[in-house]
């Protein structure tokens, strides 16, 4: 920028060039980040009007939340106040931040020597998966808060996690069968619980548990804040909610509309042989990065993560025939994308998250059509999109208007694939739910050529 042989005039109106240039560049450096600054307090403000502890503030930030999500911001100020609730919503809300967010903010402010083996909350959840990923939420939250947290789940040793409550906790997270085993032995008692959360009540009762959990619930005492979270409510947990719940404020978030408002959904009609084929023709395409395969039985799970391997396509299978360990080891290479495809039973599947999901395969249609939407809702989390696509064989049709008569929509078939197949019988018409969105003309000539 200097001529070395320029005059003493010339050099120094070139200085003076110069530290304007730098003048503007520092203004609009502070401009910027007083911008950056104000766009942080706007975005955190309504997680800083919950009054939470600054750090727990801090926390959520870090991990990338810019403002509180439906279930959130009706829950949290509930809960502060101490009062119990009744949470109609699924995972993917942001359901664990929205229940934890207020127990760590309780425990945060008012630190106690916590009884030996006992637990100031106890959070139940059906699965290991939900188990461990509630627990990894809550440590992420409550980071430098020095509270005592563990998760206990079966299949896994024992003896950490009662070397863990021996000294107390703050937060318990646990599935009813190895809690159950743990208080049968006395390494665990509740004097000293405040808060309890029942999450995925439901799920508990399609999994067996009911009894479990009504005989960890007679445990309890009986003064303390109750959380009762499921995403549907069948007769058993009305009558649950009744029992357990005082005066609870009640929060539905209608989660099942929007996930499914994000996912791009289709269905492959296909001969059963082509199924392996039609699979490897969808992952030819690079753009799938992150594949998650539903499939019903865990025999089918393992045969087509041999055919993908053979295929030298990275995949692992995720079902209830794993070790603790083995469904780890995959949930975490899968996260960490050294898995392309992690092919999964309904048993394994709940729970899962994974950001970036790009697609999700139905390999075979849930039997049960609630997991329809448990299942697509992996690739459309917190409001991302996805895509979802569903093979379905002829027999299939009956279990497939079902699904599409509980969700409420048509799901359009893809007629421009290699083994797309005409199907003879019509589709069978149940009675609606909700109303069935207009088909896109796509879609209504595939469902006139079904008929
Ligand atoms: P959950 O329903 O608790 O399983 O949460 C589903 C996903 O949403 C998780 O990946 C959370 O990290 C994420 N999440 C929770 N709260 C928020 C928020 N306020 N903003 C963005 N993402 C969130």
């Amino acid at each position: 920028m200097f001529c070395a042989d320029s005059s003493p005039h010339v050099r120094n109106s070139q200085l003076e060039y110069a530290l304007n240039i730098l003048k503007h560049s520092f203004r609009a450096f502070c401009y910027n980040n007083s911008l950056l600054i104000k766009e942080y307090r706007d975005s955190m403000s309504e997680f800083k009007a919950f009054s939470l502890l600054e750090s727990i503030i801090e926390r959520v930030s870090l991990k990338g939340y810019t403002q509180p999500t439906p279930i959130q911001k009706e829950c949290i100020p509930v809960l502060i106040k101490g009062n119990d609730l009744l949470g109609i919503a699924q995972t993917g809300t942001g359901k664990t931040a929205a229940f934890s967010l207020p127990i760590i903010n309780k425990f945060g402010r008012n630190k106690i020597d916590i009884q030996a083996k006992s637990t100031r909350s106890l959070i139940l959840t059906p699965t290991r998966e939900l188990a461990s990923q509630i627990m990894q939420n809550i440590d992420d939250y409550s980071d430098g808060l020095a509270l005592k947290t563990k998760v206990v789940y079966g299949g896994v040793g024992r003896q950490a996690q009662v070397d863990a409550i021996a000294d107390g906790l703050d937060i318990l997270v646990a599935t009813p069968g190895r809690l159950l085993d743990l208080i049968e032995t006395g390494d665990i008692n509740f004097k000293a619980l405040e808060v309890f959360v029942l999450d995925e009540a439901d799920t508990m009762l399609d999994m067996g548990f009911f009894n479990d959990v009504q005989n960890i619930i007679s445990k309890l005492p009986k003064k303390r804040q109750t959380l009762l979270f499921s995403a549907t409510m069948p007769a058993e947990i009305e009558i649950l909610a009744e029992a357990i719940l005082t005066e609870p404020t009640k929060v539905q978030i209608a989660a099942q509309m929007v996930t499914i408002d994000l996912v791009n959904q289709s269905v492959y009609q296909l001969d059963k042989s082509n199924k392996v084929a039609a699979l490897f023709n969808i992952l030819a395409k690079p753009d799938y990065e992150k594949v998650l395969i539903f499939c019903k039985t865990k025999y089918g799970a393992d045969i087509i993560v041999k055919a993908l391997e053979d295929a030298s396509i990275t995949a692992a299978s995720l079902h209830s025939g794993k070790t603790q360990a083995m469904r780890e080891e995959a949930l975490q290479n899968f996260k960490a994308s050294t898995l392309r495809v992690l092919v999964a039973t309904d048993v394994a599947a709940r729970g899962i998250d994974v950001d970036n999901i790009s697609l999700v395969i139905n390999y075979n249609l849930p039997e049960d059509p609630r997991n329809y939407i448990h299942r697509i809702g992996r690739t459309a989390r917190a409001g991302k999109s996805g895509m979802a696509i569903s093979f379905a064989v002829e027999n299939d049709i009956r279990q497939l208007t079902t699904i599409e008569n509980s969700i409420g929509q048509v799901i359009p078939v893809v007629t421009e694939q290699p083994f797309h197949k005409e199907f003879s019988k019509a589709p069978i018409q149940t009675k609606k739910k909700k109303q069935v969105k207009k088909p896109s003309k796509k879609t209504h000539r595939a469902r006139t050529k079904r008929k």
